[in-house]
């Protein structure tokens, strides 16, 4: 599999803006969109899959890129799912990127048996533990995963850089680049602007289970930024983004590890300025009042949306109805996704719960 070690320095003029660090960034993975049409907008599909994860990219030039794929069983509910937004919703006839965020079940649950589904032509983690004692029938799902990949999978770390096909060549049109972050329980240098909120941090119980170790990925498409960090935890979120802020501001955050309060360190969320967040939780897990609060307060936030109703906490801590895609319990559920849609400048963006009128949010000047 092709992993293309030629330096490439990230010091840029999209990077420049957005304070990425000054260091010799790997450039990984050959662009091979499918060339399927596309509607020349980045798509972001948050796919139900009842408090894992499963996110699909679709770019303007059709390549299409799967963070994470939810649990496993089920009798194939959230493979269902996946596959159904991937070929039915965004027509799909194949996976060209899918992304390992970290070892969890909950997110890579699916990325084996998808092969049986739809074409993957290329697969990306955080490197391949030898052993995994968080979970006992690691080995069993990992031989699995080896085989679904042909043992080409390729291990991402900070300040790589994914190539992603760039569509026709238009002068106005910005680039889309996505660099990693954090993984392995690294981060990107703490270069940049001095980070106003990091005296906020306190720290927590070092966490030594893989959420530590997730992949951080943030995707630029002009001034517009989306923020993926998989399940990433306190203390590594501090890490990251103190006593500098080496991101710069996010229009679009997926609010890490489910909105659970054991992530989503105000060190982070708050620095980061975002516009629009969405929350992959489910009925039972996720979408912490402590962290809807946080964010709530951030003076740039517009909107705040959820993939599931928290049925044990009060509507009234929770976004408005309209701005949640599934109400009822996993028994009843329908498995509504929500989709965000960024024009090809990278000034404006919409937000659609499934079957709803889209929002429209502006994209902040960076
Ligand atoms: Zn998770």
């Amino acid at each position: 599999m092709s992993h293309l070690p030629f330096g490439r320095n990230l010091w840029n003029p999209l990077s420049v803006r957005r304070f990425l660090p000054l260091f010799a960034a790997v450039v990984v993975g050959c662009a091979t969109a499918s060339g399927d049409e596309t509607n020349q907008k980045l798509d972001i599909y948050f796919i139900d899959v009842e408090g894992g994860a499963a996110t699909l990219l679709v770019t303007a030039a059709g390549e299409s890129i799967l963070i994470d794929s939810g649990y496993p069983d089920h009798g194939g509910r959230d493979l269902n799912r996946i596959v159904r937004v991937a070929k039915e919703v965004a027509g799909r006839k194949q996976i060209d990127k899918a992304i390992v965020s970290h070892w969890h079940l909950d997110h890579y649950g699916n990325h084996a048996a998808l092969v049986s589904r739809i074409p993957v032509k290329q697969f990306f983690d955080r490197g391949i533990p030898d052993v995994f004692p968080e979970d006992k029938g690691f080995d069993e799902r990992i031989a699995l995963y080896r085989a679904a990949t042909q043992n080409k999978s390729i291990p991402l770390a900070p300040g790589n850089e994914l190539e992603l096909a760039q569509g026709e060549a238009k002068s106005a049109t910005p680039r889309l680049t996505a660099k990693v972050l954090t993984g392995s329980g690294q981060t990107v240098a703490n270069v940049g602007p001095a980070n106003p909120f990091a005296a906020e941090h306190f720290a927590k119980p070092e966490d030594t289970s893989d959420n530590a170790k997730s992949l951080s990925v943030l995707f630029t498409l002009g001034d517009f930024a989306f923020l993926t960090c998989g399940d990433l935890t306190w203390n590594t979120e501090h890490k990251l983004m103190s006593p500098n802020n080496p991101v710069g501001q996010v229009d679009l955050f997926m609010v890490t590890h489910h909105g659970l309060n054991v992530s989503n360190n105000p060190v982070l969320v708050r620095a980061i300025e975002p516009v629009v967040t969405v929350t992959c939780n489910g009925p039972t897990k996720g979408g912490a009042k402590e962290v809807l609060e946080t964010l709530a307060k951030i003076p740039s936030l517009k909107a705040q949306f959820q993939l599931h109703r928290n049925i044990q906490l009060p509507d009234g801590v929770q976004p408005p109805v309209q701005r949640i895609a599934n109400s009822s319990d996993t028994a009843d559920c329908q498995g509504r996704y929500i989709k965000a849609s960024v024009e090809p400048d990278g000034k404006k963006f919409t937000i659609e719960v499934e079957g709803q009128d889209p929002e429209t949010f502006d994209v902040m000047k960076k």
